[in-house]
């Protein structure tokens, strides 16, 4: 990969340039804390800049054929094969993140343009059963014409990825605001692809920098038809509320605090095991990441003994040393995570099992017992490395206490899958694994049209879980 990836610049019209400010900002490894590169700080001026290169290159990429543009979405998966090893260790030095989970993201992201370039030229529409006889009616697909996309720092390329691929296969153009602690895999190494593969100027526009200075004026900008916005629940409001005002297209991906229901039949071991990957999966900064586990009173002390001795055994530290969990992405995600869950959460009352230290950014795998829904560690999203276990006495109880707090995904463990059947239905969230933690199910095929829908994942075989959630 080009050197001048680490030295990240705006990619507008086709052409890499400064912040017309001059500004730029630093991106630093998360688990050493060293430079590693710099991203200029766009503002209000670039993004209207990037927005009109991509109103006046939009007409005619939608003009192309969709093999056309399937090619260049091949071309732009190329060059991130070609540099997959180089991208996996930028991953992990920016993100924090492990092997596999670096893996995971640029994987995906590749998968994600496989996946939209055959879309592109799949079946666009359908015949309708004219209203009156003699006529022809038929629907079809047309491009929403500029995305907007903003983007958090968890999964900055797939993230990305799932509304770039669908987005340019489908005939729009686009300019994405990545995150700030994450502008190189998020953004800059995106628009070294689309350079490479060709695309024409302003199709693809990165304007990097932070939320009020670039993220705002493009969340705001008149010339965005959709804007999508992954992060959290407080910018989702805010960008909501200015939208609603201008009565704009919006679609927001946002945080939960997600549930992890273990029901008195459940196999313990084997729930412990997904615990490990539902909740401290890239140190449990994940929008899917589970946030409460529910437990079923007779198999509750056995279900604590078995996620602790799991996650005592995980090594913390820097992931290219081979730990399984990394460092937190910042002194504020750690700050957040010890000062407004755990400590307030073992003030009122939870019992602290295991963990709830740092040194750094590393923060041990917490687990914390007898947790009340009144805890933070119950009702927020954590985005930390911690297990708050509360303990019910009847199914009925933990779908009451599951439903009625913003979520993404839900797990259920029982030995019978009808009951997990039937308890998933119950549950209000837009995805349900029953027996499985989350994240093993290709998600990035059920979006292809910006369309959202329920699903429910099974474990039908043998559990494929990295060594370390098995421990
Ligand atoms: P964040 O909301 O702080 O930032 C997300 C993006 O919004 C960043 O690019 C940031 O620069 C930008 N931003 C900040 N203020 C803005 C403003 N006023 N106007 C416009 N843009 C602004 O979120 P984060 O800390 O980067 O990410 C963590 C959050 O993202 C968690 O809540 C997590 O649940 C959520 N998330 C959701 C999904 C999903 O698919 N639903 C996926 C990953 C993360």
């Amino acid at each position: 990969m080009d050197k001048v990836s680490l030295e990240a610049s705006l990619y507008v019209d086709g052409v890499f340039r400064p912040a017309a400010s001059g500004r730029s900002g630093v991106v630093v490894e998360k688990a050493t804390g060293a430079k590693i590169g710099t991203y200029a700080q766009g503002q209000a001026e670039d993004v209207d800049a990037a927005v009109a290169a991509a109103r006046a290159a939009q007409p005619g990429w939608a003009a192309l054929s969709a093999p056309e543009r399937a090619a260049y979405l091949r071309a732009f998966a190329a060059y991130l094969q070609d540099n997959y090893e180089d991208l996996v260790a930028l991953s992990m030095r920016e993100t924090g993140g492990v092997r596999t989970k670096a893996e995971d993201e640029v994987g995906t992201s590749i998968r994600q343009l496989a996946i939209s370039a055959v879309q592109a030229t799949e079946n666009a529409g359908d015949i309708l059963p004219p209203y009156k006889a003699g006529k022809l009616s038929l629907s079809r697909a047309v491009p929403l014409g500029v995305l907007g996309l903003i983007t958090p720092w968890n999964y900055p390329m797939n993230l990305a990825m799932r509304a770039v691929a669908p987005g340019l296969a489908f005939g729009n153009t686009i300019v994405l605001k990545p995150a700030e602690l994450t502008p190189l895999i998020g953004g800059h190494v995106l628009a070294l692809a689309a350079h490479h593969a060709g695309f024409p100027p302003g199709v693809f526009n990165v304007v990097t920098g932070d939320g009020p200075g670039a993220g705002k004026p493009l969340a705001e900008h008149r010339g965005v038809d959709m804007l999508d916005f992954t992060g959290s629940r407080e910018v989702g409001v805010a960008i909501a509320t200015a939208a609603a005002g201008q009565l704009r297209d919006i679609r927001l991906e946002l945080g939960g605090s997600n549930a992890f229901v273990v029901l008195e039949d459940a196999d313990v071991e084997l729930a412990a095991s997904c615990a490990m990957i539902a909740s401290l999966e890239f140190q449990g900064q994940t929008c899917i990441s589970a946030s409460r586990h529910i437990v079923l009173r007779p198999v509750a002390d056995a279900y604590l003994d078995a996620v602790t001795k799991r996650a005592d055994a995980l090594r913390v530290g820097d992931p290219f040393d081979g730990v399984d969990l990394g460092p937190l992405i910042s002194e504020r995600q750690r700050d957040r995570v010890h000062k407004a869950i755990v400590e307030p959460s073992i003030a009122q009352g939870a019992r602290l099992v295991t963990g709830g230290t740092y040194e750094g950014l590393f923060y041990r795998p917490t687990v914390l017992a007898d947790v009340t829904p009144e805890m933070p560690a119950f009702s927020e999203e954590i985005f930390g490395p911690v297990i708050p276990v509360t303990v019910v006495d009847t199914e009925e109880e933990a779908i009451a206490l599951t439903n009625g707090y913003p979520m993404l995904m839900n797990s259920v463990f029982t030995a019978d899958l009808m009951r997990g059947m039937d308890v998933a239905e119950r549950l209000h969230a837009g995805e349900v694994h029953i027996n499985d933690a989350h994240a093993r199910h290709g998600a990035e095929n059920q979006m292809p049209g910006f369309t959202r829908r329920q699903w429910i994942g099974v474990q039908r075989g043998p559990l494929e879980l990295p060594e370390w959630a098995t421990r």
